[in-house]
């Protein structure tokens, strides 16, 4: 079946733009051509900033009602278009058609939740008579918007990141200027549609498909830019935050997450989470399972309920309904994965599960004995890649959970109530999920990372107050 979807366009301050130079999107699967976008220059992004200036100003004087009347219909259209998106995020990206339709659900959520959030945007009373010399003194502060905000988003959801940065910042009252991935774009394109057609002022919002390469820079240095809110790598995040100048930043990093499995554990439960939580979007997921430590006294049982579950994960065709996990982005970072598992391997790890690749397909592969300075212990994998360690107890699983440079969220499997709760203060994490996986999230939860793993806390509510600015008003009373 031809699967060209439409495209070619990008918007730019609210109009839909095409130019000559193209890039192609392709389906990592079969490197068929899906689509294309313009190839966006200096010239566009600097327009785009332009016109966001207007934009700004717009944004800020609509009403609440009317920004909350926007989300509503822009997250109704994503939901009438539901089938729609899902094909464009399963064509474009390595996600499953099943998997792709939950994250066009939870983007319509995100979207929905920042209209409801939008009325909560409010500030309080300040008591200024607490100090000495101010009883004359009252008043409160309110938030503002903080102006034009750049987002930048990576590959591995390619609609609800973006839901996460354009639905808070309207809430807010911003300009929004997105920078999609560049293998993933046809996505941000379309959830444009969603607001042109919910009828959110024109210069509002930009989506500017382009390399990093070419229109990174002059997006992040601008100094008509007063946000730069970016979710993809460690090295990429510290490149930008390095560059942005006097700007506020909101990074949303990587991770390689540990999960604890304590001898108390339901090991049913452990086994079946972290496998779900290890191999959801072939392990291309900020929140996989990467590191699970267990104690000795459940090692070997736990080891073999985990193998068990990992035989049932259905690899294939990722539009497929029965397909659980299909391939990498692309063939490169499939190599990449496969190299990191070899690596391993030499150093002594034991292969219990897969190590197969076919393209741009990687086995669900799970190794143990790695030892901990391999580059697949201490980096991010953002692959469908597993490590079981044999711990003596609790605090050796702590220690050395929190021995790498990120800390996005963590996840424990215990019934002991001392142990989960000595687990939430020791794990320096974001988050600490007691029998879950790592990968638990609302998008109405504050989430984000310590360490390399981020800067500040996205979730709707959160990711508005980030994309806010308090003012303070003081009145002194005069004596009349
Ligand atoms: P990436 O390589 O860091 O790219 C992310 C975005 O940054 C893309 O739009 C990319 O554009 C752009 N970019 C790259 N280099 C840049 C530069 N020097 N200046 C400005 N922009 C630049 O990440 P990815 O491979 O797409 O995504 C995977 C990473 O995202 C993983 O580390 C994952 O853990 C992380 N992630 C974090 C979260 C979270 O919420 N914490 C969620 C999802 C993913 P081009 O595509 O044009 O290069």
């Amino acid at each position: 079946m031809a699967t060209e979807l439409a495209g070619g366009k990008m918007l730019l301050a609210g109009e839909w733009v095409e130019k000559s130079d193209q890039i192609e999107v392709y389906n990592p699967e079969n490197n068929e051509k899906i689509g294309s976008v313009p190839a966006g220059t200096e010239e566009d992004v600097k327009n785009a900033i332009s016109s966001a200036k207007d934009g700004a100003e717009i944004a800020a004087n609509l009403s609440v009602r009317e920004r909350m009347d926007i989300l509503t219909k822009a997250a109704d259209y994503i939901e009438d278009h539901l089938e729609d998106f899902a094909r464009t995020i399963a064509l474009e990206g390595s996600k499953t058609i099943n998997e792709a339709r939950s994250e066009t659900t939870r983007a319509a959520e995100t979207i929905r939740l920042s209209a409801e959030e939008a009325r909560r945007l409010t500030g309080e009373s300040i008591n200024f008579d607490q100090m000495p010399g101010n009883t004359d003194r009252m008043g409160y502060y309110f938030r503002f918007p903080v102006g034009i905000i750049a987002a930048i988003t990576p590959f591995n959801d390619p609609l609800n990141l973006i839901a996460h940065k354009i639905g808070p910042g309207i809430a807010a009252g911003n300009a929004v200027i997105i920078k999609p991935a560049t293998e993933t774009p046809l996505s941000a394109v379309k959830l444009a549609e969603a607001f042109v057609s919910a009828g959110l002022p024109p210069k509002v919002l930009s989506v500017i498909t382009g390399r990093a390469r070419d229109i990174g820079d002059v997006l992040i240095e601008s100094k008509d830019v007063n946000m730069i809110s970016f979710t993809g790598g460690m090295e990429t995040g510290e490149k930008i935050a390095k560059k942005a100048g006097l700007k506020r930043l909101s990074m949303e990093l990587g991770s390689n997450s540990p999960a604890i499995v304590r001898t108390d554990a339901d090991l049913h439960l452990a086994a079946a989470s972290t496998v779900s939580g290890a191999f959801a979007a072939a392990g291309q997921n900020c929140l996989s399972v990467q590191r699970i430590y267990v104690e000795e006294g459940v090692y070997d049982s736990f080891k073999d309920l985990f193998l068990q579950k990992v035989k049932e994960v259905k690899t294939g065709n990722k539009l497929s309904e029965a397909t659980d996990m299909g391939p990498l982005i692309n063939e490169k970072e499939a190599i990449r994965v496969e190299d990191w598992v070899k690596e391993a391997i030499d150093a002594g790890a034991l292969l219990l599960a897969g190590g197969n690749r076919n393209g741009a397909h990687y086995e669900p592969t799970v190794l143990e004995e790695v030892p901990s300075d391999a580059t697949i212990v201490t980096e991010e994998v953002f692959g469908p890649v597993v490590l079981l360690f044999n711990v003596k107890n609790l605090d050796e699983a702590i220690e050395r959970a929190n021995d790498v440079n990120y800390g996005l969220q963590a996840g424990i499997f215990t019934t002991n109530i001392n142990a989960a709760l000595k687990a939430s203060r020791r794990l320096h994490v974001g988050g600490v999920m007691i029998n879950d996986s790592s990968d638990f999230r609302i998008d109405a939860m504050p989430f984000g990372g310590v360490k390399g793993s981020g800067l500040g806390r996205e979730g709707v509510e959160y990711t508005i107050k980030e994309m806010s600015e308090e003012r303070i008003v003081a009145f002194k009373l005069i004596d009349e």
